[in-house]
């Protein structure tokens, strides 16, 4: 038996609570993993909520990511006892995930945890963090530089945003920062090493289809109109990474950046990114990622607390990371 969080919708009504289940209960798969933390994402709180149609079935144990150990394995590259870590491929959407001691899946999804890092600390960079590392490598790609200029990161004091701040600091960009929450999150975000935190209501309302180019890159977790507004007082020839949308799905915004500063908009999905993709992502972060920092912006919540937890992130009141100590 094992430990999970365990989210059912009879007669349309989500219910979400910590289940006793049965090893047989898991699904199919050629590798079985025991579980040792996991991480609460933005989508793991929508899932729980039900805030969004996350999740393709029921029921369904969420958790997009997990760090743990192979129990057993019929899959040529893994054996018992190898230190593996899980991000996205529908894990926790369409097949039962991480929130939980034990999980199933396909070899073919795991990746092997770096050796300098504990299975804790890669789920405090977690899905979110990951993804901010396939943020910068798209900057870089696209030829985004330190020395380009100012590279703007919204969501500043959320997952993504937190780990996007230290890595683009690191590699030695100027980063801004911009926030909802100044004066709670201001001095949190300049010890990650963002060079000046703004105020993210300058973004949230409708604005102009072009503004007063400043951002060389950009690296955005909210969408909708801080999207739009981003993408329009970006500079000529500069690029916008979308990961996001916590601000919103839509986006509301006019052609002009694109078609008369060449701004490009570059799309990230850490879901399906590729495995060469998510081994470049992952080498780069046991580089770069500094642990302390890492510790700081992080918060250890037992598997019940996943729940109430949920509420918290989608109301955008958690800062930094949230990991889930599944056995606890
Ligand atoms: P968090 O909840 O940790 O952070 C989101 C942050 O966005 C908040 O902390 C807040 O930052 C800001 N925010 C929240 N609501 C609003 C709003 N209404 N308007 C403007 N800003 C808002 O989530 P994550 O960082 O983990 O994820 C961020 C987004 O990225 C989510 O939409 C998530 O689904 C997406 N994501 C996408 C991935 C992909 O593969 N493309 C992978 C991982 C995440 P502040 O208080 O500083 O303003």
């Amino acid at each position: 038996m094992f430990q999970a969080v365990y989210l059912d919708k009879p007669a349309d009504r989500l219910e979400a609570g910590i289940r006793a289940l049965p090893d047989d209960a898991l699904p199919e798969g050629d590798v079985l993993v025991r579980v040792e933390w996991s991480t609460l994402n933005y989508k793991d709180g929508l899932a729980i909520t039900g805030k969004a149609p996350v999740v393709r079935k029921y029921p369904m144990v969420p958790g997009i990511d997990f760090a743990g150990t192979v129990e057993a394995s019929q899959h040529p590259a893994w054996q018992p006892g190898d230190r593996v870590l899980l991000n996205g491929w529908g894990v926790g959407e369409g097949h039962w995930g991480g929130l939980a001691q034990k999980a199933r899946v396909r070899g073919d999804w795991l990746l092997a945890r770096p050796e300098n890092l504990s299975a804790r600390q890669c789920m405090a960079i977690g899905t979110a963090g990951y993804t901010a590392m396939l943020c910068v490598l798209a900057l870089e790609r696209h030829g985004v530089l330190a020395d380009s200029g100012e590279v703007l990161v919204t969501g500043a004091a959320g997952g993504v945003g937190s780990v996007a701040i230290q890595l683009l600091a690191r590699r030695g960009y100027r980063v801004v920062a911009s926030t909802g929450r100044i004066e709670a999150a201001g001095e949190y975000l300049r010890g990650l090493g963002a060079a000046e935190v703004i105020d993210r209501a300058q973004f949230s309302a409708p604005g102009k289809p072009l503004g007063r180019e400043r951002w060389a890159g950009a690296v955005d977790s909210v969408g909708s109109h801080t999207l739009a507004n981003v993408c329009a007082t970006t500079r000529y020839g500069g690029v916008v990474t979308a990961c996001g949308l916590a601000g919103g799905m839509d986006l509301p915004a006019t052609v002009a950046p694109f078609i008369l500063r060449g701004v490009t908009l570059a799309g990230i999905d850490s879901v399906m990114a590729p495995l060469p993709l998510r081994q470049a992502a992952w080498t780069a972060l046991a580089a770069e990622i500094d642990t302390d920092k890492l510790d700081d912006m992080t918060r250890v919540i037992p598997l019940a607390e996943a729940i109430p937890a949920a509420a918290e992130l989608i109301a955008g009141q958690v800062r930094g990371r949230l990991v889930v100590d599944v056995n606890a």
